[in-house]
C-alpha cells in the first residue's frame, strides 16, 4: 500500500537520536500485518563471509526478504567489501548492524562498558554507511522492541542494551538458531529446521506469537553443499502458504 510521504521517510528509519518520530512509523508497521499468517524473519549474523555471496545469490533468485547482521570489521579484503555492496544492491535484503568488532569475541570485558559498545554500533554505522537503526548485540539474545524487552544470563548486557535503546535502536534477539557445522556434526538437515520452525509457532514459544526470528550465520554457507541446504529450507517455507518471510524491520512492535 502506498503511504503518505512522511511516512515513507519515517519508516527509512534514518532518524536522528532521541528523534520522538519513532513511535508513529511502528504502528504504521502493525497495520501491515496478516493476523491470519505466521511470519518468519530469516537473519544471517557476523558477515560478511565466503558464505554471504552464496546467500546473496539464493535470496535473490528465491525473491524472498531476509535480513544481514553486519560485521564491519569482517570486510577486510576487496572481495568481502564487495560482498557487501552486493547485498546493499540486492533489494531482497535488509542490512542491520551487528557492530563493528563483534565484541572480538570477549563478551563479558566488552559489556562492562556499555558506552564503548554504543560507539562500537556507532562506527560499524559510519563505516558500512548503514542507513537504520537496527541492531543485534554479539554473544547475547537480548531484544528491545518499542514496547518489550527480554534480557538473557548477563546482567551487563541488560544495562547495555539499554543504554542502546534510550539512543533509538532496536535490538532483536532471536527464537531460534540453525547451528553451525563442527568437526563431529555436519550442518543440520533443512528439514528439521523447517519442522522446528513449524513446532515453535504452533507452540507459540517465539518472542512475539506467529513471528519467528531465526538465527543462521554467513561462514554456515561458505561451502556449496551447505549454501544448497540453505536453499531447500527457503523451498519449504516457500510452499508453506501460511508462512511470509519477512525483514527485520516489519517485526511487529505494537504500543500496546
Ligand atoms: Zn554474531
Amino acid at each position: 500500500m502506498e503511504q503518505p510521504l512522511d511516512q515513507k521517510e519515517v519508516l527509512s528509519n534514518t532518524i536522528t537520536p532521541k528523534d520522538s518520530v519513532l513511535i508513529p512509523a511502528l504502528l504504521s508497521i502493525d497495520e501491515e500485518i496478516d493476523s491470519t499468517k505466521q511470519y518468519v524473519y530469516l537473519t544471517f549474523d557476523d558477515g560478511p563471509y565466503v558464505g554471504s555471496k552464496k546467500i546473496n545469490q539464493i535470496i535473490q533468485e528465491e525473491n524472498v526478504k531476509a535480513t544481514v547482521f553486519l560485521v564491519g570489521f569482517n570486510a577486510y579484503t576487496k572481495d568481502l567489501n564487495q560482498y557487501v555492496e552486493d547485498y546493499k544492491q540486492n533489494s531482497n535484503l535488509e542490512i542491520a548492524n551487528h557492530t563493528f568488532s563483534h565484541a572480538r569475541n570477549h563478551y563479558t570485558k566488552y559489556y562492562s562498558d556499555p558506552a564503548a559498545v554504543l560507539k562500537d554500533i556507532q562506527k560499524n554505522e559510519s563505516v558500512l554507511k548503514l542507513e537504520n537503526r537496527l541492531v543485534r548485540l554479539p554473544g547475547r539474545n537480548v531484544w528491545r522492541t518499542a514496547n518489550r524487552k527480554k534480557d538473557d544470563f548477563d546482567k551487563q548486557s541488560k544495562v547495555t542494551a539499554d543504554l542502546i535503546a534510550d539512543n533509538q535502536y532496536m535490538i532483536y534477539g532471536w527464537d531460534y538458531e540453525w547451528l553451525r557445522s563442527h568437526a563431529k556434526a555436519p550442518l543440520s538437515p533443512p528439514k528439521s529446521i523447517y519442522d522446528g520452525i513449524i513446532t515453535r509457532l504452533a507452540n507459540d514459544s517465539t518472542f512475539e506469537k506467529n513471528h519467528l526470528v531465526i538465527l543462521m550465520h554467513d561462514d554456515m554457507f561458505d561451502k556449496d553443499e551447505d549454501a544448497q541446504k540453505l536453499r531447500e529450507l527457503i523451498g519449504m517455507l516457500k510452499e508453506n502458504k501460511k508462512i511470509v518471510l519477512q525483514v527485520i524491520s516489519k517485526y511487529p512492535s505494537k504500543l500496546s
